[in-house]
């Protein structure tokens, strides 16, 4: 009998990223290849990388570096190893310099010829390097093989087209496609047949769905469609990311009237000046921020909003960085990733002088986190002692993990009969420094009536 060979993907970056290796194994399993956990094992080690920040650049070159020469000094013979993601679309050829053992490279696209390209080199063991002129088409992607039997992503679009000046996912995703509805519909449906519990629609713009195809509105036809379709169904259904200039009342109010939508929204501000905002090329303004934030809260007081901001953009002065923490404190966020800013090749950005000096960009960097840090607690200590719905999706020996519609993350002690992967009504007990105490109350809702009507924080 022919020997199996075996895989192993390290995922660096985002949930796209995620997603995608998730289609990868997949598709590798659907060859004859075996997915496998440990990486000192497996005959094929796959990296996914993120190019998002030189910082993530090099941070997966080291890792890689690393990983391949431990693994060659343990074993007889050394593996492949393939390079894959928006890293290797960037530097493409000149990424075998600086990991001259890699085996096969690809970027973005062409995932679909990995099976074959791996099979030739474990015969032949040469050198490849793949980027096709065209993006990948989205419904090549076939299947996914889930990490977890929880919470699962569909991606309804691929690549951006807004070209904010500072980022390099347009250069190495391609422009926007979006997924044809009914491609959408059965994947949700093989979604829910495996029984997950959560299903995140994924894009870097979702509210700009099926403008690629020429439809402005197309985004609210598929929650319209997802809704009378999947409605009855006990599920957490959320999105992300949603691109301010392009979210719109129409959306909250979509979100209000559904029983499948979760009330939690990110929406990247990335900076709370106006200049920095116009010279970021967002299309909002701090004005028309806020108002959209307060539209939500106004509709969801418990609902979640999540964000990315940036520190250190070419020309912020310290005038412009109190105007982001002045929306940082008016937004009240639940959720906040901050980066400071990383230059990258292709942005109009890059053109700029990075004039802001790095120490000066750790402190905001230091002082935006605090900031954020308050305003959270701020809105925890308004929840404690209210009830809430947990879904529980990690466990370790004493607590279960899980978070709430609103992407509030509660740690719970342990009590018998419950497992991961359960909705469980929850009471918010205390705060232990950042962590949110819950405590399993009444009964599980998979027993109760009341499990459809409990799910979204701050709607029902
Ligand atoms: N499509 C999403 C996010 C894409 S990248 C959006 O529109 O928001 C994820 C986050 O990385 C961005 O929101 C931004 O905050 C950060 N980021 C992107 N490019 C960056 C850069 N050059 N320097 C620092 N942070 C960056
Ligand atoms: Fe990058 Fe802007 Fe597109 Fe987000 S919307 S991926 S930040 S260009």
């Amino acid at each position: 009998m022919q020997r199996k060979f075996s895989f192993a993907i390290t995922t660096f970056g985002c949930q796209m990223n995620k997603s995608r290796s998730e289609h990868l194994a997949y598709l590798l399993s659907s060859h004859g290849f075996i997915p496998s956990s440990q990486k000192e094992e497996a005959d094929i080690l796959i990296f996914n990388t993120c190019a998002v920040r030189e910082h993530a650049v090099e941070r997966a070159i080291h890792h890689i570096h690393q990983t391949v020469e431990q693994l060659s000094l343990q074993r007889a013979t050394s593996p492949i190893v393939v390079v894959c993601g928006c890293m290797s679309e960037l530097l493409r050829e000149k990424l075998s310099r600086k990991l001259p053992f890699v085996t096969i490279l690809v970027g973005t696209s062409g995932w679909d010829k990995l099976p074959s390209l791996i099979q030739e080199t474990l015969v032949e063991r040469e050198t490849s390097c793949f980027f096709p002129q065209e993006d990948s088409a989205p419904f090549l992607e076939s299947g996914y093989l889930h990490g977890d039997k929880i919470s699962a992503y569909l991606p309804i679009t691929y690549g951006c087209d807004n070209f904010c000046s500072y980022c390099v996912v347009p250069y190495v995703t391609g422009r926007q496609r979006s997924k044809p509805m009914d491609l959408i519909l059965q994947e949700f449906q093989n979604i829910l047949a495996q029984g997950f519990r959560e299903i995140i629609l994924l894009g870097q713009n979702v509210n700009s769905y099926g403008r690629d195809f020429g439809e402005e509105r197309a985004f609210e036809k598929l929650l319209e469609t997802l809704e009378q379709r999947f409605g009855e169904q006990k599920i957490w259904v959320r999105f992300i990311t949603s691109h301010p200039k392009d979210m719109r009342k129409s959306i909250i109010g979509m979100v209000r009237e559904s029983s499948i939508f979760c009330a939690y929204f990110h929406l990247p501000l990335q900076a709370g000046s106006d200049k920095i905002l116009a010279l970021m090329n967002r299309k909002y303004t701090q004005r028309e921020y806020l108002h959209l934030v307060a539209l939500i809260r106004e509709t969801f007081p418990e609902g979640g909003i999540g964000t990315d901001i940036i520190v250190g953009f070419p020309g912020e002065t310290e005038d412009d960085f109190q105007e982001t923490l002045h929306v940082v404190r008016k937004a009240q966020f639940d959720i906040a990733y901050t980066y400071v800013y990383s230059p990258r090749p292709h942005t109009r950005a890059a053109t700029l002088v990075d004039d802001v000096p790095l120490k000066v960009k750790k402190e905001r960097l230091s002082l935006l986190n605090s900031v954020l840090r308050e305003v959270y607690l701020e809105r925890v200590r308004c929840r404690l002692h209210t009830e809430t719905t947990v879904l529980l999706d990690e466990e370790d020996d004493s607590f279960f993990h899980g978070h709430t519609a609103s992407n509030l993350r509660v740690y719970i002690r342990k009590r018998e009969g419950y497992q991961i992967g359960a909705f469980v009504p929850v009471k918010l007990r205390a705060l232990q420094g950042t962590k949110v105490e819950g405590e399993i109350v009444g009964v599980r809702y998979e027993d109760s009536q009341t499990a459809l009507s409990c799910r979204s924080d701050g709607k029902r």
